[in-house]
């Protein structure tokens, strides 16, 4: 689709563009501004896109104003929370970028044990506000990650187990919707968006705030990974499988395969060495946690035990640097069932022949808390997933591993085949087939946002993401037909 490009923000000018959005108060940033180049910049390196106009805002009068200036004129809207996710859906080529960048306020009453979380904020911000009271809620597993993406795709994180996902956790919303309305969206007020909400992406709307519960955790956790030697793989994951099957709520874990990142804790002699590390983090009593990892800890030698008690903070940035911003990347993923012997085959025969010593894979541990609500209690789908697999390729500029390691994560993903069990919407690429986006919710819940979908954005205003697309059949303008065909 062609996007009408207005003439007062047309970047072609040799003159400064001057851009007026009425009620507008946060920074207009066009093609001509000095920041341009960075403010268009995204996490993932790989993606590049040009948008008419960046409207970076202050405040949610400013949210309304930017929507309906995009609306009025037909622009294409990509919603930048943390600009994080890894299809580069924050930003667009042409149109307007709703960036949120600036909004990172995060408030917390600790005897209610509740935050308000400004729709720009990074879990790092949450993670420093609630850890101050000694609460947390769940969140992702690298500080630099946006609330806002992550939540309103699921998210996954160390607390999962115990305390639900990010959704599971979610109490209220500030949204503005495709008519630049403000709703409060929770189980009480429009239930059915508060519902499309936990899970469904940024298909409804531009969320300007969130509450969420806290809970007790730390502020000393046990946490820290375990190293073995890449050839382990296989036994150390049937070794994984068994142990964790009747492991408690608290225990998280993910698993990484790839070269060991040069982190500070990492001795230098296993610096890029293949290894499988089993990364864990106990939400409960640190002696508890103690007894229960000894089993998993001692299992075959490990090259490195880094398990230990841990500032909660300082553990969730703890992979910060292994994914660094600018650096290219092209993903794959999937949600896998219970490890049997046959599917740790594959994984041990693709998990280490990536040609960058940066891609890896990581594997998150579901279940517990997460497969406790049932499934369509939330849109967050396939809760009864064991796993959720990520096959991350990664590359530096300048760097030639680009094609081979893409071509690994499809070969890996391949590979999984019969094992594929729905996919986690957050770890979608960008090149997918829209089918995959049914895939991550399932037929009923999918169908279900198609209703939710119609209802509050029927002429996909928001489609610049996952998208759901409304049912077909009820008012559409010229350019909203494109979008939806
Ligand atoms: C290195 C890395 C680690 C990750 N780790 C985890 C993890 O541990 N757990 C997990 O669950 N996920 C994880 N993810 C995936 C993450 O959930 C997604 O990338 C998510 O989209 C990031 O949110 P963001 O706000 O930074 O995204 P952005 O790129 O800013 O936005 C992505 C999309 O989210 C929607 N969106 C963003 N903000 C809003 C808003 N305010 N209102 C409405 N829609 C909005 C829009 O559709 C937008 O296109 C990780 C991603 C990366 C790259």
């Amino acid at each position: 689709m062609t996007t009408p490009m207005p003439a007062e923000i047309s970047h072609r000018s040799k003159e400064p563009t001057v851009v007026e959005i009425d009620g507008f108060r946060g920074r207009l940033i066009s093609a001509n501004h000095a920041d341009y180049d960075s403010a268009r910049a995204v996490w993932n390196g790989a993606i590049d896109r040009r948008p008419h106009l960046i409207a970076r805002c202050i405040g949610t009068a400013d949210v309304i104003a930017a929507v309906r200036f995009a609306r009025d004129r037909d622009l294409e809207i990509a919603i930048r929370g943390g600009g994080h996710n890894v299809a580069g859906t924050a930003v667009c080529d042409g149109g307007v970028v709703i960036d949120l960048s600036a909004m990172r306020g995060v408030r917390v009453d600790p005897t209610a044990r509740r935050t308000w979380v400004q729709a720009g904020a990074l879990w790092g911000d949450v993670d420093h506000e609630t850890q101050a009271h000694g609460l947390a809620t769940t969140g992702g597993i690298v500080s630099h990650t946006g609330v806002a993406g992550l939540t309103l795709g699921g998210g996954v994180g160390w607390l999962m187990r115990k305390h639900g996902l990010t959704v599971d956790n979610l109490l209220a919303v500030d949204v503005v919707t495709a008519d630049g309305e403000l709703l409060r969206a929770s189980r009480d007020e429009h239930p059915d968006l508060f519902w499309a909400l936990q899970g469904g992406g940024g298909n409804f709307g531009v969320v300007t705030s969130f509450e969420f519960r806290l809970h007790p955790i730390g502020p000393t956790v046990l946490a820290g990974p375990i190293l073995w030697d890449a050839t382990d793989a296989g036994e150390v994951l049937r070794f994984y499988r068994d142990f964790i099957r009747d492991a408690p709520d608290e225990l998280g874990t993910v698993v990484r395969f790839g070269a060991a990142p040069p982190l500070p804790v990492i001795p230098e002699d296993l610096h890029w060495r293949p290894v499988v590390m089993v990364g864990t983090c106990y939400a409960g009593p640190i002696e508890d946690g103690e007894r229960l990892l000894r089993p998993l800890r001692t299992s075959r030698t490990p090259l490195i035990d880094l398990v230990g008690p841990a500032p909660y903070v300082g553990f969730q940035s703890a992979l910060d640097s292994t994914v660094v911003h600018g650096w290219n990347y092209y993903w794959k993923s999937t949600h896998l069932p219970e490890l049997r012997d046959d599917l740790i085959g594959v994984i041990a025969e693709h998990a280490f022949s990536c040609a960058s010593p940066r891609s890896y894979a990581a594997m998150f541990h579901l279940k517990g808390a997460v497969s406790r609500v049932a499934e369509g209690g939330t849109a967050f789908g396939n809760r009864q997933a064991s796993h959720a697999i990520t096959l991350d390729a990664v590359w530096r500029s300048g760097e030639d591993f680009g094609d081979r390691d893409t071509a690994w994560t499809r070969g890996f993903f391949t590979a999984l085949g019969s094992f594929r069990q729905g996919v986690y919407v957050n770890f979608l690429g960008g090149d997918e087939d829209p089918d995959r986006v049914r895939e991550a919710y399932g037929d009923s819940v999918y169908d279900r946002l198609v209703d939710v979908k119609t209802k509050y954005d029927p002429d996909n205003v928001f489609h610049h993401n996952q998208n759901i697309r409304p049912d077909a059949g009820t008012r559409m303008s010229g350019a909203s037909r494109a979008r939806r065909h």
